[in-house]
């Protein structure tokens, strides 16, 4: 898995669960308050309704469970959260909790009504997620100290404070950890119109205009996924930039974008090869992962985590359970012709 990443990090712009130094130290594209965060419209509103109740309640905001796919704004809302309830902001990452203490150390240190933020929940140690539980639930820790016959159980308090726990594979994280979140927010991918906004907003930041058609092309290319969005629109920056063009326009993202070998559809080359390989060689599916996978090259972890999500989204991929079959879609969107029998049927609705 790790060797995943570091390769995704040589090959992939479109991959948003490989996060890169320039994505880090973005922070200006960031949202600071909900009315800056773009999109996820009903989610957004509901969590404005429970932050000002609980505000003015003078409460800590309960706990929040935020799930999704990559780069969707889960740590920008974590951030939001607590910039709109006055809070403290604590941040840390599952794997990152090894030991009981780390945890005690933590949460002994919060202030009142302080945002506690532990992405990837769904990495936690069993030891770890059983302190927080009574830690969400009664705001006490049970600290054991000594070994063997001697030790002895403390009760330690803890002040009122909201987790957030954010995971990319919700069903992954225990159920009676997620039973102790009050409020849930599951982000799905954003529409074209907010994914332009985004655009929009971005580019006013970075200090470059863009014409309407071309943030058009962009958000379709970039996957609806907002990290994608502003790693693409900095490179479009750079090829106008280069250009001495006042502003982006079509012809631009569609020259970038081809130098860059991604497609209308947010292909890259890798994934355009995974959809030929099954059409040309294995007249469409269904063929098997490991086959697959050695088809094209790479470890079949890297097929199933990296490329496979966002072409069974994009509709272009079908898992069966005699293998991977290409859609019409993917016929369509390479020029490949369709012969009967061969790939997935079309959708009959
Ligand atoms: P996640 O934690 O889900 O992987 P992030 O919160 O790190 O995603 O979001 C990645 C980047 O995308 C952020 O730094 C921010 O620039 C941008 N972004 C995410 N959501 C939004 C949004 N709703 N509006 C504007 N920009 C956003």
């Amino acid at each position: 898995m790790a060797s995943g990443k570091t390769e995704q990090n040589e090959k992939g712009l479109l991959h948003p669960e490989v996060i890169t130094p320039e994505d880090e130290h973005d922070t200006a594209l960031r949202p600071r308050r909900l009315t800056e965060f773009l999109g996820q419209q009903a989610m957004k509103e509901n969590l404005d309704v429970f932050i000002k109740a609980a505000s003015s309640r003078g409460e800590s905001l309960d706990h929040v469970f935020l799930t999704g796919p990559p780069g969707l704004g889960k740590t920008t809302l974590a951030h939001i959260i607590a910039n709109e309830m006055g809070a403290d902001f604590i941040e840390t990452s599952a794997p990152a909790l090894d030991k009981p203490k780390d945890i005690v150390g933590i949460l002994t240190n919060l202030k009142e009504k302080s945002v506690f933020f532990i992405d990837e929940i769904h990495r936690l140690k069993p030891a770890i997620e059983e302190m927080l539980y009574i830690a969400m639930e009664d705001y006490e820790l049970d600290w054991i100290i000594g070994q063997g016959p001697s030790a002895r159980t403390m009760r330690l308090p803890v002040r009122p404070f909201t987790l957030i726990g954010a995971t990319t594979k919700a069903g992954m994280v225990a159920s009676p950890l997620v039973s102790r979140f009050g409020i849930t927010c599951r982000f799905s991918l954003y529409e074209k119109e907010d994914i332009e906004a985004i655009i929009r907003r971005s580019s006013h930041i970075i200090n470059v205009a863009i014409d309407n058609d071309a943030a058009g092309l962009l958000a379709r290319s970039s996957r609806y996924t907002p990290r994608v969005t502003n790693r693409l629109l900095r490179r479009m920056r750079d090829y106008a930039q280069v250009r001495a063009l006042p502003s982006i326009n079509l012809e631009i993202v569609a020259e970038g974008l081809q130098r860059l070998e991604i497609d209308s559809l947010g292909l890259e080359r890798l994934d355009r090869e995974i959809l030929t390989m099954i059409i040309k060689r294995y007249g469409g599916g269904p063929v098997g992962a490991e086959t697959l996978a050695i088809s094209v090259g790479e470890a079949v972890d890297t097929l199933e985590d990296f490329y496979e999500p966002y072409l069974i989204q994009a509709g272009l991929l079908q898992r069966t359970p005699r293998g991977r079959m290409a859609t019409p879609l993917a016929y369509k969107h390479l020029h490949l012709e369709q012969k009967s029998g061969s790939g997935a049927a079309p959708e009959l609705f």
